[in-house]
């Protein structure tokens, strides 16, 4: 293993999650979570190089892009449900070019939610630092992760102590949050009569109560995001026929944090425990207060009573409960407290000692 020192830059590989191209929407809030992390890591003067389906675009960052089958969302799979992997899969793909190139880099940061990257691991010359970015799912995935963080101490990275706490190896587990550039996301004073739902439309999610939140409220619910579950959209579409919603298609950052801006508050409905919540944050950062189940990562982010309202999980009634108190919230509060705790450069600091760590610097 080559030996590093504080502040060496180190040469790293991120690999990608292999569920789609960065920038689709596919991979949910892997893609922000790697392009801010690659971003500052660059930015500090790491060389980057980055492993991705065949498709991605992350504007300047360095991309290779790998061709394959792209791999189903754990997140649709049961618990029992063994691993699979197609003919000309892009996850083999992409560790197979991972495997043969290990030796130009320090580092391997693994990006995906799947078993063979785990699988790999003890047969890899170089470290892999894995960021898991889902909590407990399925029994062969607890098995491989807990293999790991048992062999590799310390190379298993999660977003928030909820996340860890979903496996009964949490305590192995590094809590890294996330990280924003706030300077992507601008602060708006004065919304619209308007809620906000973001993420991809997938049961696991929770719309349905957001919609049903905004209908007893008599306020109109703007949703963004991948249409992943089309049966789902529809499904919800008939049961809430009069309801005062608009979906507004997979935006760019760019213009997601425009249009999310002009909302009173975000609604965080999901049914799972959400491994961090990247919306939660991109919300706060427009000065959208966060209204959301107290469940998972968002209720680590949401400070009940100041950038938000933490809810009783799945209770509509709280939601409207908490609509209702949305005067007594600051939206200027909102913005800088999320700034102070998850800004890029403190999500630079952690990953970076995360790596010094695993290279026994
Ligand atoms: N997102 C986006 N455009 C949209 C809606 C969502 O770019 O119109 C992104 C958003 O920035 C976030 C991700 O989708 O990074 C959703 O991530 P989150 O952590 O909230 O949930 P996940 O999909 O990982 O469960």
């Amino acid at each position: 293993m080559p030996s590093v020192n504080p502040p060496h830059s180190l040469k790293l590989l991120f690999v990608s999650t292999p569920v789609g191209p960065l920038g689709s929407g596919l991979g949910g809030g892997v893609e922000l979570t790697l392009r801010n992390i690659a971003t500052e890591l660059q930015r500090r003067g790491h060389h980057l190089t980055i492993l991705a389906p065949e498709g991605s675009d992350l504007g300047d960052l360095p991309i290779a892009q790998i061709p394959g089958e792209l791999q189903p969302t754990a997140q649709t799979q049961g618990r029992q449900t063994p691993v699979t992997l197609s003919a000309h899969s892009v996850l083999a793909n992409l560790w197979e070019v991972a495997r043969s190139r290990q030796s130009e880099f320090d580092l391997i940061c693994n990006f995906a939610y799947d078993w063979l990257p785990f699988y790999l691991t003890p047969f890899f010359q170089r470290p892999i630092a894995h960021l898991v970015s889902m909590g407990s799912l399925s029994d062969v995935m607890d098995e491989i992760i807990e293999r790991v963080a048992i062999a590799f101490p310390g190379s298993i990275g999660v977003h928030s102590r909820a996340q860890a706490a979903t496996f009964s190896f949490g305590d192995r587990c590094r809590c890294l949050f996330n990280g924003f550039d706030f300077g992507a996301y601008e602060f708006c004073e004065t919304p619209d009569h308007t809620l906000a739902w973001v993420g991809r439309i997938s049961p696991e999610k929770g719309l349905e109560d957001a919609v049903a939140a905004s209908q007893k409220s008599g306020i109109p619910l703007k949703i963004f995001g991948y249409l992943q579950d089309k049966d789902y959209w529809h499904e919800i579409r008939e049961t809430y026929p009069d309801a005062a919603i608009a979906y507004c298609g997979f935006l760019e950052t760019k213009q997601l944090q425009r249009e999310l801006g002009r909302s009173r508050a975000l609604l965080v409905t999901p049914r799972w425990v959400e491994a961090f919540g990247n919306v939660v944050v991109e919300a706060l950062a427009c000065g959208v207060p966060a209204i959301a189940y107290r469940r998972g990562g968002p209720a680590e982010i949401v400070s009940d009573g100041e950038t938000g309202w933490l809810v009783e999980p799945d209770s509509v009634e709280g939601l409207v409960e908490a609509i209702s108190q949305l005067d007594r919230l600051d939206r200027r509060t909102c913005r800088d407290r999320a700034e102070g705790q998850f800004s890029v450069s403190a999500m630079g600091d952690r990953m970076e000692k995360w790596f010094y760590d695993l290279l026994g610097a």
